[in-house]
């Protein structure tokens, strides 16, 4: 299920442009646009929710996974995964998201080498 209006289902079908991790049949990860840090990436369902709890667990079961996989491959130490739902909790694009944000000493070793598992 996508949603006509929302960017970042227009990301996954390729209308925005964006800088692409990783894409697999339920799940797309790209650079975050406006990066908190160097390399903060998104990793997202491909089913549009806007909440966490509008997505089917079986639409989220890579989410996290990928989310490891890019801060090792990342060679990250330090980073937060953060998941915002609704405004108050500041959540700005009405797409479940989740951030992949390196932390400042751990910046080094941002080159992709993706884990075998
Ligand atoms: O969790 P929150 O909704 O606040 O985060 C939305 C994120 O989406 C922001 O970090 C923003 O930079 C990013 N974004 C993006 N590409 C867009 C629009 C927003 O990477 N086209």
């Amino acid at each position: 299920m996508s949603s006509a209006a929302c960017i970042f289902c227009k990301i996954i079908k390729g209308e925005i442009p964006s800088m692409k991790i990783f894409e697999s049949e339920k799940t797309f990860a790209f650079l975050d646009i406006g990066p908190l840090s160097r390399g903060h990436s998104l990793v997202i369902p491909k089913f549009h929710g806007v909440k966490l709890h509008d997505v089917p667990d079986d639409q989220l079961s890579e989410v996290l996974m990928v989310a490891k996989k890019i801060a090792v491959a990342q060679g990250l130490v330090d980073y937060n995964i953060l998941q915002n739902n609704g405004r108050a909790a500041h959540q700005m694009v009405d797409h479940v998201h989740f951030h992949v944000i390196p932390k400042p000493n751990a910046e080094e070793g941002l080159g992709i080498e993706w884990p075998q598992q």
